[in-house]
């Protein structure tokens, strides 16, 4: 691992991203007295953050392959404002291995993980080897790619136990797996998703996984320096899901004693200072029957993340910024407390039951507030949502002392919030908050197709 830097300020941030995030990030910079750069496609010059920034450069049509994901053109509105770092969100560049290569050799400091980090991560089974020495519980599996020895593998699944669950080692956003429920479905499970994973990521090697029935997810939050310091900042419940996208997140996650939290936050931020982990970080796990079983890593900030600001009170985003300018963590982990409870609601552009996006102009936007109530939206009167992204307009999250007055205070919110002359998720929300079984605690990662009758 090279020497870590020596600790200074940024002058000025690209911000490679758009909507909400971005806003994010531009508030953020501007506590820390970090002068900004919006970058944005044809299609987002009135985003929020394009208004508020230092400077903005356009750098594309609407299309993300031609504006937000396009390397070189992200890279030169860096060399032209005469920026320092670049900060990518996330999604689009944010866990590009390669992106963040770029940026380094151009002489840009990446906002998030080394490289190499980013690399190791993206490929699953790597993932999963390099958790495995770190002593993070996984998954009973294959333990490496599947070979062509249909024998084997036939042995392998017997060992795992049916059902097992055939994954992309390159795969991602939910797609390239298959679960296999019985012997007779094994190897031609195994011959499609190869095939499947080889035209979609380039990359056919697949492995095996005992497959949870009804596992809940769980997350947990991190954070590294460049000085060997980690520290975990507790759990997420992320289990409310529709076809693997996350529609409502909470922190704590219900029912999780300080036990558990303790023993596999430590086995995380323990990981990361094997690694040699720079930045924020999210490990996420299944959850079942008491056991935590690790199923990947995300090596960015997630859209969730202000559910764990909520209750640890630590700025998420400032610490990344003040992480990759070479600080050192400014807490260790006895100072990380948690209080209270935070729920989070995505606000779509979307159908509440359909889910068919809803772009269009917002005719009348009335943000809700008092006590414990945030809003993260870069929407406002006026504005018009493109077409061309994903549907998600801002989050709603609120906090209280207990969960039942997180709940109470969201139930308050979503009935405050207007959003006139587009159709948004809102309605699906307010069935959410009231539903008994979301109250109790703990349901599944099947519980919201079922309740929606897809499942
Ligand atoms: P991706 O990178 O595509 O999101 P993940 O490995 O995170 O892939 O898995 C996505 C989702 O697939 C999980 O949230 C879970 O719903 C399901 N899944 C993955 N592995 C298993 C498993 N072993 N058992 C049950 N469900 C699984």
């Amino acid at each position: 691992m090279s020497s870590a830097p020596e600790a200074h300020m940024f002058e000025k941030i690209v911000i490679a991203n758009r909507g909400e995030v971005a806003l994010r990030i531009l508030r953020a910079c501007r506590e820390l007295g970090i002068r900004t750069v919006a970058i944005h496609s044809e299609a987002d010059r009135d985003l929020k953050h394009v208004r508020l920034a230092d400077e903005s450069v356009c750098i594309g049509p609407a299309a993300s392959a031609a504006s937000y994901l396009n390397i070189p053109a992200v890279i030169s509105a860096a060399e032209v404002t005469d920026a320092e770092a670049i900060h990518p969100g996330y999604g689009f560049l944010s866990e590009n291995a390669d992106f963040a290569e770029r940026v380094e050799e151009c002489g840009f400091a990446f906002i998030g993980p080394r490289p190499e980090t980013i690399r190791l991560m993206g490929d699953k089974v790597s993932a999963i080897d390099a958790m495995k020495a770190a002593g993070v519980p996984c998954v009973p599996g294959s333990g490496g790619p599947l070979g062509e020895d249909d024998q084997e593998n036939l042995r392998i699944a017997r060992e795992i136990g049916y059902p097992v669950i055939i994954k992309a080692a390159g795969g991602g956003g939910g797609r390239g797996m298959r679960v296999v429920h019985t012997e007779a479905h094994l190897l031609a499970a195994i011959t499609l998703t190869r095939s499947e994973a080889a035209a979609a990521f380039g990359n056919g090697m697949v492995y095996m996984e005992k497959f949870l029935e009804t596992p809940r997810h769980i997350e947990f939050q991190v954070l590294a320096d460049q000085h060997g310091n980690a520290v975990h900042l507790g759990e997420r419940e992320c289990s409310m899901q529709r076809r693997h996208q996350k529609v409502l997140e909470e922190a704590p996650a219900p029912g999780i004693t300080d036990e558990q939290r303790r023993r596999i936050g430590e086995r995380c931020a323990e990981a990361c200072r094997t690694l040699g982990y720079r930045g924020a970080g999210t490990f996420e796990f299944l959850y079942e029957k008491g056991e935590f079983y690790f199923i990947e890593m995300n090596t960015r900030i997630q859209v969730e993340h202000p559910v764990t600001e909520m209750i640890t009170g630590v700025d998420l985003v400032k610490q990344q910024i003040l992480i990759a300018a070479g600080q050192p963590l400014p807490f260790d982990q006895q100072a990380i407390a948690l209080h209270g409870h935070a729920i989070e609601c995505r606000i779509n552009a979307e159908h509440p039951t359909t889910f068919m996006p809803s772009p269009g102009r917002i005719e009348t936007f009335h943000a809700p507030g008092g006590p414990g109530v945030r809003v993260d939206t870069h929407i406002y009167s006026g504005y018009r949502v493109p077409a061309h992204y994903d549907s998600m307009i801002g989050k709603l999250i609120t906090h209280g002392e207990s969960r039942e007055s997180a709940l109470a205070r969201m139930r308050t919110a979503l009935g405050e919030i207007v959003i006139d002359g587009i159709v948004t998720n809102v309605p699906l929300h307010q069935e959410l908050v009231n539903d008994a079984a979301f109250i109790a605690g703990g349901t599944n990662i099947h519980y919201l197709e079922k309740k929606l009758g897809i499942g």
